[in-house]
């Protein structure tokens, strides 16, 4: 990991916390960015010093924030039917910034970085057994992550057809509520498949956001050639499955990875 890495992740979250402070008027927006990005900065500050709970320290601290003081407190529909039930109401605020930072323009910069510190539903599943999967992809599963998606779009809109005076309520349960399976589903997934990260591999359907802009993220893991030894521990070792060995750019190596870099921990060569 580059030595520059956790200063450009903070100066990136702040110069949104800034933009948005002064656009929209409204100090919240720099306290939360500020702290978000100093969580993860700092996290990412200390696992590059070998601080082997620096990563789920961060993974607490920003998704038990968003989880628990913007979704359940603030009651903020803060999932992907709360993007599209802010963005169709013409609210330029709560999901639609989180998801526009984190999760569609962000990962230009820090890829799925969300995935690796941030996201309350990985925060949970990293704690089950099956940390590196034993099998390889299996890639007709990955096609559920899109239905999902446009499953997620249809139930905004009859949300906002029906329930017209009490849309807002309906948006809090359905985040309580889909919270509540994806946590389920996850821990099925993770047990059927023996491994932690299925739910991400196949289901997520924020992962569609995510993949995109990650593809030319400009953080990413890359194996220098001229020291590897071609042992393959670090594709072991990765939980999304990535072929880290890869120069190239292609979707098995530019859009999965988490930054979690379990990888550049089992290089027994530091090559990455
Ligand atoms: S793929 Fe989805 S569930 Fe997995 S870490 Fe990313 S946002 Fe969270
Ligand atoms: S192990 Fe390496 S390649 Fe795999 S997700 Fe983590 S950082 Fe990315
Ligand atoms: S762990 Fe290191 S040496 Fe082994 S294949 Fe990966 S990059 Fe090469």
């Amino acid at each position: 990991m580059k030595k520059a890495t956790p200063l450009i992740i903070w100066l990136a979250f702040m110069a949104v916390a800034a933009t948005l402070w002064l656009t929209l008027d409204n100090v919240f927006y720099l306290f939360n960015f500020l702290y978000i990005g100093t969580a993860v900065s700092v996290g990412v500050f200390l696992f590059g010093r070998g601080n082997k709970y620096a990563r789920v320290a961060v993974q607490l601290a920003v998704g038990l924030y968003m989880l628990v003081y913007l979704g359940i407190i603030r009651r903020e529909n803060m999932q992907i039917e709360g993007f599209w039930f802010y963005l169709f109401s013409g609210l330029f605020q709560s999901a639609v910034i989180h998801y526009l930072v984190a999760k569609i323009a962000g990962p230009l910069i820090f890829g799925r970085g969300w995935c690796g510190y941030a996201c309350w539903t990985a925060m949970a599943l990293d704690f089950l057994p099956w940390k590196t999967p034993k099998n390889p992809r299996i890639k007709r599963l990955g096609a559920t992550r899109y239905a999902l998606f446009i499953l997620s779009l249809a139930f905004t809109i009859i949300v906002i057809a029906v329930y017209r005076e009490r849309t807002e309520q309906v948006m809090w349960g359905a985040f309580i509520a889909g919270n509540a399976l994806y946590y389920i589903a996850g821990i099925a997934f993770a047990f059927t498949l023996k491994d932690n990260r299925a739910f991400c591999k196949y289901v997520c359907p924020i992962a569609v956001f995510l993949r995109p802009a990650s593809y030319f993220s400009l953080i990413r893991v890359q194996a220098d050639e001229s020291k590897c030894i071609d042992c393959g521990a670090c594709e072991r070792a990765c939980p999304m499955n990535v072929k880290v060995r890869d120069p190239k750019r292609s979707r098995a190596n530019g859009t999965e990875c988490i930054l979690c870099f379990a990888c550049a921990k089992s290089c027994p060569k530091k090559a990455i």
